[in-house]
C-alpha cells in the first residue's frame, strides 16, 4: 500500500542491518493506543532479533488493557520522575530514533523537543493525513488502516517476514484490530484481510486480542460506562449529532484510570441517524476532544481548524483550553455554523 522507491528502501535496509549493532528509540504519540504501543513493540522485537540494542520511550502512560504485550515491561514511560533523565540520555544518545503512529512531533508532548534536536537518523512510519517532514526515512500512508499494517508490509518488503514470531504478530494484530474499530470501519480492505490473515498464520491467538483488549473492563469501568450513558450523553438530533461530556470530578468519582474513557464516544455514533459524535474529557491541562463521524462526513478539518488538532475522516481529535461547558457550547455553536460544510448535502433528521 505504501510504495517507496529501491534505492531508498536499500538505504534503509543498511541502516537496520544486523551487521552493526546500533543504539535504536522507539516512540509514539502521547497516551498511545494499541495500534501505537502494538507498532512500537512489534518493532522493538523485530529490531532485537536484527541484533540492535533497543529501547521503545513512551512520552506517557497507557491503558492495562495493552500491558499484556511483549515487551511491555522495558518501556520507559517519559512521564514518570524517576526516568525522565534517563530517557533523555536515552534519546540523545541515539543512533536512529523511530517514530510510529504519529507523523507531527507535536503529538510527542513534553517529548517534543528532546526528540527535535536529537541527531540521530530519523523513521517516520505513520498513516495520518499531513505528515510533518522531519524524517529521513519515511514511510507514510494515509491509505493503511494501522501503522501496524504499514510495519508488516515494511518488514515484508525488506524481506524480513521469518522474523516475525507470535510476539511480535500479537503486536501488529492488536493495532489493525483496534484501528478499524474490530474490522468495521470503512480502512478495513482487502489487504487489512490479507495482512490479518497472514499474522494469524505467524501465531496471532485473534480471539485471545480480542478479549485481553475489549473485554477486560474493572467494575468501575463498566459503571462509569452506565454513568456516562445515562447522565453525561447529549443528543441533538436536527445536528445528527451526540456527544458526551465528561468532568475532572466525574472521573475521580468512578477512580478513572487510563483508558477507561476509550471508546466511550463509539456509543454516541451508534445512535440510529448520528453522524458526528464526540466525547469532551477534562483533562489537567485543557479539554481533549474526540471525533468520530459516519463515512459521509469529515471532522479531521473541523478539528484542525477549530480545536487544534487532526487526524483521520471519520476518527480524529483535539484540545480546548476553554472550560468543559465553554468549550461544548463553541462545539454546539460550530457544527450549527458549519452544518452545511460537515453534511455536504446530507438529509437532515426530520424532528416532528
Ligand atoms: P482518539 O479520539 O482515539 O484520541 O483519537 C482518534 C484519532 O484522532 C487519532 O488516531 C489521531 O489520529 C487523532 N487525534 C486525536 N487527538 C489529536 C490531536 O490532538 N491532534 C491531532 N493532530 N490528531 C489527533
Ligand atoms: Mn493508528
Amino acid at each position: 500500500i505504501q510504495s517507496i522507491l529501491m534505492q531508498e528502501l536499500d538505504l534503509f535496509k543498511e541502516q537496520i542491518s544486523s551487521a552493526s549493532s546500533k543504539k535504536i528509540i522507539i516512540t509514539t504519540h502521547h497516551k498511545p493506543d494499541a495500534d501505537a504501543l502494538g507498532s512500537s513493540l512489534a518493532l522493538a522485537g523485530y529490531l532485537k532479533k536484527k541484533n540492535h540494542q533497543v529501547t521503545v520511550v513512551s512520552p506517557s502512560d497507557y491503558p492495562s488493557f495493552l500491558h499484556w504485550m511483549e515487551g511491555n515491561d522495558e518501556v520507559v514511560n517519559f512521564e514518570d520522575p524517576e526516568k525522565e533523565k534517563e530517557a533523555r540520555n536515552l534519546i540523545a544518545q541515539a543512533e536512529m530514533i523511530f517514530c510510529l503512529d504519529f507523523s507531527n512531533l507535536g503529538r510527542l508532548q513534553g517529548m517534543e523537543q528532546v526528540v527535535r534536536d536529537a541527531k540521530a537518523y530519523k523513521v517516520n512510519i505513520d498513516h495520518h493525513q499531513d505528515p510533518e517532514d522531519f524524517a529521513d526515512f519515511s514511510f507514510c500512508s494515509p491509505k493503511a488502516a494501522a501503522t501496524c499494517e504499514l510495519l508488516y508490509d515494511l518488514i515484508v518488503k525488506v524481506g524480513d517476514r521469518e522474523l516475525i514470531d507470535k510476539d511480535i504478530a500479537e503486536c501488529l494484530y492488536s493495532g489493525i484490530m483496534t484501528d478499524t474499530g474490530g474490522f468495521r470501519h470503512p480502512n478495513t480492505t482487502k489487504n487489512v484481510h490479507l495482512v490479518t490473515a497472514e499474522l494469524i498464520e505467524l501465531g496471532a491467538d485473534n480471539s485471545k486480542i480480542a478479549r485481553l483488549i475489549y473485554d477486560t473492563y474493572s467494575v468501575n469501568r463498566l459503571k462509569f460506562l452506565g454513568f456516562a450513558l445515562t447522565r453525561r450523553l447529549t443528543i441533538l438530533p436536527e445536528l445528527n449529532t451526540a456527544y458526551f461530556g465528561v468532568s475532572k470530578k466525574d472521573l475521580r468519582k468512578y477512580q478513572s484510570q487510563t483508558g477507561d474513557t476509550e471508546g466511550l464516544v463509539n456509543y454516541a455514533l451508534s445512535l440510529d441517524g448520528i453522524k458526528i459524535a464526540a466525547l469532551f474529557t477534562e483533562r489537567k491541562d485543557g479539554v481533549k476532544i474526540s471525533f468520530r463521524s459516519s463515512e459521509d462526513v469529515a471532522v479531521n478539518k473541523f478539528a484542525a481548524t477549530f480545536f487544534n488538532g487532526g487526524g483521520h475522516k471519520n476518527a480524529s481529535g483535539g484540545i480546548s483550553k476553554l472550560s468543559l461547558e465553554e468549550t461544548i457550547n463553541r462545539f454546539e455553536k460550530l457544527v450549527k455554523e458549519n452544518k452545511h460544510i460537515l453534511f455536504n448535502q446530507l438529509e437532515l433528521i426530520d424532528e416532528k
